[in-house]
């Protein structure tokens, strides 16, 4: 599993600005035989943004194949899938940025069934 560096960079800086609200994304990317290589995102046109939450409809994401999952925020700092994360999993991995989105150490990756996957920075 690998990150677009610049990307991952934005999606740090997109959650700063937008703390304490939630940010909600879909992120695109490669899958071939060993990982997923995540290159950039998009915000779905229906997200509303909001202080604690993030209200996504997934069938509004345009028909895309180079969809592989979402991203969102914890404001709370917390960098685990809560409950409500788990029943909401979109494709197939779920990254979490977590306050104070510093640094890679406040980035989590997770697959579909929520197992931490471990990730690098290319
Ligand atoms: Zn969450």
């Amino acid at each position: 599993m690998y990150f677009d560096r610049d990307t991952l960079l934005s999606l740090l800086a997109y959650a700063r600005d937008m703390h304490p609200r939630e940010i909600f994304l879909v992120i695109r990317g490669r899958r071939f035989k060993d990982g997923i290589l995540v290159e950039d995102f998009l915000l779905p046109t229906s997200t509303i943004l909001g202080e604690g939450f993030a209200v996504f409809n997934p069938y509004t994401i345009p028909i895309d194949f180079k969809i592989i999952g979402t991203v969102h925020s914890h404001p709370s700092g917390v960098l685990k899938p809560s409950i409500d994360d788990y029943n909401h999993m979109y494709g197939f991995i779920m990254v979490i940025i977590a306050y104070p989105y510093a640094s890679i150490s406040d980035v989590a990756v997770f697959d579909a069934k929520g197992e931490p996957l471990k990730f690098e920075v290319i």
